[in-house]
């Protein structure tokens, strides 16, 4: 603690700049996913879903439903379907209405027989 206290001292600044300049530990933060659609169907949107611990996906007819507020970032929809889903690295989500947290992906129409 007193180590701390006279580095503060020396340097004059002893937290970090942001969010004037982004901090280096941000590139090491979980971020909530990003769906590429063309490679989302029915099916794999549903295995999302499924995969899902705090309910932040949901299907609806051909699109996927993202709420970016309920989630985690636990990566867990990345690990089941790596080629679909890859991390944002964004974290910062502040937005001024809850339903601009919503978004709907459109799924790939599957041909029809
Ligand atoms: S990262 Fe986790 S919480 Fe977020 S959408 Fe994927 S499975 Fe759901």
């Amino acid at each position: 603690m007193t180590l701390w206290f006279l580095r503060g001292l020396r340097r004059g600044v002893v937290t970090t700049r942001y969010p004037a300049r982004p901090d280096d530990s941000a590139a090491d933060l979980p971020t909530p996913p990003v769906f590429r659609a063309e490679d989302l169907d029915q099916a794999l949107a549903d295995r999302l879903v499924a995969v899902c611990p705090s309910h932040a996906l949901r299907r609806d007819a051909d699109a996927l439903v993202f709420d970016v507020g309920a989630c985690t970032a636990c990566g867990r929809c990345q690990e089941a379907a790596p080629g679909a889903v890859t991390s944002s690295g964004e974290f910062e989500l502040a937005a001024t209405s809850r339903g601009h947290l919503v978004k709907r992906i459109p799924l790939r129409r599957e041909a029809r027989a």
